[in-house]
C-alpha cells in the first residue's frame, strides 16, 4: 500500500505540532435510523483508524436527536457492525439525547446573551423569510423580542404550552449572512413525540445542526471528520460551539463519501427497498448494508482493505464493487479449504468401476496454504458432476466430457465418456464413462495428456444442499446505458436474476458447517454457509464472489 499520509493525516500532524490540540480524539456519529452501509464503514474505519494511529481514543456516540425515525433494533444493529469492522470504543458509547438537559441548558444560555430568540412563524414562512442565494433573508417580526420575553416562552415551549410547530427556538446572526446556514437557523422545535431513549421527557428537541456540534464539543472532540455535504455547515458549528462558551471548537474536516457504481447504498434507497420487499430484509445478502456483507460471507479484513485501497481525499469518486470483491478474493484465497460442490448435478456412472465399491482419497484442503492439512473425500461407482461439463454435440474448444473424450476428475481418476441417457423431453439423465484406474489421483499413468478437469461428488455419500448465487440488483446494462440505476419515476432498474437458488449436492464433509463457515467450492466461487436459511444438516450457502475477475489493482507509484 502506498505509504504517503492523507490530507486528513496531514492537517492532524499540523494541529499536534502547533499544539492547537495535545491529543486526538475522533467519533463515529450514525443517526440510529437505518442499518449501517459501505459508506459508513468508511467513516468508521477512518475515525477509529485515526485515533489508534495517533495514540487517540474513538468514540461511538449514536446522533439520537430526532424521535421520528429512530429505532432500538437501528442502534443494535450499529453497535454489532461497527464492533465487527474491528473499531473498538471500549467504554465510550455515546447518546445525544443523554446530552438533552446540556443542549437545553446552551440553549438557554444563548437566549440569556441575547443570541437566540423564539419565534411565532410557522415553518413555511421561515422558510419564505429565508431569502435564497441572490437574495437576502427577511427579519423575523419576533428577532427583537426582549431576553426576558424570551426566555419565559422558551420555558414554556418547554413545559408543554405550545403545539408542534406553533414555536420554534432561532439563533440570532445574520439574515444577510451569504451562507444560508447562518441565516437565524431554528434550533429548538416543539414535537410531541416519545423518545426511544428519553420516553416523555421532552417535547422540545433540538435540531441536528445545533446538537450536533455540541455532542462533539461536549465529548472533547478534537478532529471532526464528516462527509463533505456537511462544509458549509462548518461556520455555522463553529459559531454555536464558541457562542455556547467552548474556546477551542473541534475541527471539522469534510472527505468525499464513498460511493459505488451501481450499487444502491443510501440508506433512505436501502430502506425502500426492504419496505417494498424487494430484498428480504436489511441483512438480504444482495444489498451492501454491514449486515448483508456480513451475512454474505465478507471478512472486515476485506472490508478495511476496500476502504483503504478507495483513499481518503476531498474529490468525489465512485469505487468499482469489482474492487470489493478483489479484496474478498485476496483475503479467502489462502485461507479457506476448496470443496468439490456440484451446483447442477447429473450423474456420471464408470461403468468399469467395482459395483458396490467406495475408496477415500486423500486430497488436500487448499494447494496454496498447507497448513490446513488435507481431507478424506470418498468415490464410488455413481458420481455427479455438473450438467455443463458434458455436451453431446460439443463446440470447438470445448475440453470437457463428450463422447470419446477423456478428462480428469479433480483428484481422482481419468474418464471417457462413452455414451448417454436422455429423459422424454431431451435432457440428459445419465452419462456413462470408463476410467483408468492405473490414473489415480487424477495422475497419468503413462504421460498421455487430458485437457480438461472437472469437478464431481462422489453420489452415495453426496449432501443435498442449497447454494444462492447472486447477481448485481441493479440492471447493470440498463443502468449504463441511462446513465444512472433509477428511472424517471425514481425506481431502480431492478435485475430480475439477482438470485438463482440452486439445488447442489456436495461432498459430505460440508454437512456439518456452521453459519459463516467459509470456503472455495472449485471452479465456483467462494461460499459462506448462511447465518440465518442454514439447519443442522442441510446448510445453505451464499456465494460471496465468483473466481473470475475482471478487476485490475490500480498501480502505485
Ligand atoms: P445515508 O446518506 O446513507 O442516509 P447518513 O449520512 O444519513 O447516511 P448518518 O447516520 O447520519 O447517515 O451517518 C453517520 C456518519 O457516516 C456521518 O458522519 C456521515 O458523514 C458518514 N457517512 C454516511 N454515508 C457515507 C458514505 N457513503 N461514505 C462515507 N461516510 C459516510
Ligand atoms: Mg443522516
Amino acid at each position: 500500500m502506498e505509504n504517503s499520509k492523507h490530507f486528513i493525516e496531514n492537517f492532524i500532524d499540523e494541529d499536534l505540532k502547533e499544539g492547537v490540540y495535545d491529543h486526538v480524539q475522533t467519533r463515529f456519529p450514525p443517526e440510529p435510523n437505518g442499518y449501517l452501509h459501505i459508506g459508513h464503514a468508511k467513516s468508521i474505519i477512518l475515525n477509529s483508524n485515526m485515533a489508534k494511529e495517533y495514540g487517540g481514543k474513538f468514540n461511538l456516540r449514536f446522533d439520537d436527536t430526532n424521535p421520528t425515525k429512530e429505532k432500538s433494533e437501528f442502534v443494535e444493529s450499529i453497535k454489532e457492525d461497527v464492533k465487527w469492522l474491528g473499531a473498538d470504543w471500549e467504554d465510550r458509547l455515546f447518546f445525544a439525547s443523554d446530552y438533552f438537559d446540556k443542549m437545553y441548558e446552551a440553549a438557554e444560555k444563548l437566549i440569556l446573551k441575547g443570541k437566540a430568540y423564539v419565534s411565532d412563524l410557522s415553518a413555511d414562512e421561515i422558510k419564505e423569510y429565508r431569502g435564497s442565494f441572490t437574495e437576502p433573508g427577511k427579519n423575523d417580526p419576533s428577532r427583537e423580542r426582549s431576553i426576558e420575553e424570551n426566555l419565559q416562552l422558551f420555558r414554556d415551549m418547554k413545559a408543554g404550552k405550545y403545539g408542534d410547530g406553533e414555536k420554534v427556538l432561532r439563533a440570532k446572526i445574520d439574515m444577510a449572512a451569504p451562507n444560508i446556514n447562518m441565516r437565524d437557523p431554528v434550533i429548538y422545535r416543539v414535537a410531541h413525540m416519545t423518545h426511544h431513549n428519553t420516553g416523555d421527557k421532552w417535547c422540545i428537541y433540538p435540531m441536528y445542526d445545533f446538537a450536533h456540534p455540541l455532542e462533539d464539543a461536549f465529548e472533547g472532540i478534537t478532529h471532526s471528520l464528516c462527509t463533505l455535504e456537511f462544509e458549509d455547515h462548518r461556520p455555522l458549528y463553529d459559531w454555536f460551539v464558541r457562542e455556547v462558551g467552548f474556546e477551542m471548537p473541534p475541527r471539522q474536516i469534510e472527505f468525499a463519501k464513498l460511493y459505488l457504481n451501481n450499487v444502491v447504498t443510501g440508506k433512505r434507497y436501502i430502506k425502500k427497498l426492504v419496505e417494498t420487499g424487494v430484498v428480504d430484509g436489511w441483512d438480504d445478502p444482495r444489498l451492501v448494508s454491514i449486515a448483508a456483507l456480513r451475512r454474505r460471507g465478507f471478512t472486515p479484513e476485506s472490508i478495511r482493505k476496500f476502504v483503504e485501497m478507495s483513499g481518503i481525499s476531498k474529490a468525489q469518486s465512485v469505487a468499482d464493487y469489482a474492487a470489493l470483491e478483489y479484496c474478498i478474493r485476496e483475503d479467502l484465497k489462502p485461507s479457506v479449504s476448496r470443496m468439490m460442490v456440484v451446483l447442477d448435478p447429473v450423474k456420471l456412472v464408470i461403468d468399469n468401476y467395482p459395483e458396490g465399491k467406495t475408496e477415500m482419497l486423500t486430497v488436500p484442503n487448499n494447494q496454496e496454504n498447507e497448513a490446513l492439512g488435507s481431507r478424506e473425500i470418498s468415490f464410488g461407482r455413481e458420481l455427479y458432476i455438473e450438467r455443463d461439463d458434458f455436451m453431446e454435440e460439443p463446440p470447438k474448444k470445448y475440453f470437457r466430457l463428450f463422447p470419446g473424450n477423456e478428462v480428469r476428475l479433480m483428484n481422482a481418476y481419468f474418464v471417457t465418456a462413452t455414451s448417454f441417457e436422455k429423459d422424454e423431453n431431451g435432457n440428459i439423465t445419465v452419462v456413462h464413462c470408463t476410467y483408468d484406474p492405473e490414473s489415480r489421483g487424477g495422475n497419468s499413468p503413462d504421460g498421455r495428456k487430458v485437457k480438461g478437469t472437472i469437478h464431481w461428488v462422489d453420489a452415495s455419500s453426496a449432501v443435498p444442499v442449497t447454494v444462492r448465487l447472486y447477481e448485481n440488483l441493479i440492471d447493470e446494462e440498463k443502468a449504463n446505458e441511462k446513465g444512472s440505476i433509477y428511472d424517471e419515476n425514481g425506481e431502480l432498474y431492478l435485475n430480475p436474476n439477482s438470485l438463482q437458488v440452486c439445488n447442489a449436492f456436495a461432498e459430505a464433509s460440508l454437512k456439518d458447517s456452521k453459519a459463516f463457515d467459509r470456503f472455495q467450492f472449485v471452479r465456483q466461487g467462494f461460499f459462506c454457509t448462511d447465518c440465518k436459511d442454514s439447519k443442522e444438516g442441510a446448510p445453505v450457502f451464499n456465494r460471496i464472489v465468483s473466481l473470475k475477475s475482471s478487476f485490475v489493482l490500480p498501480k502505485t507509484e
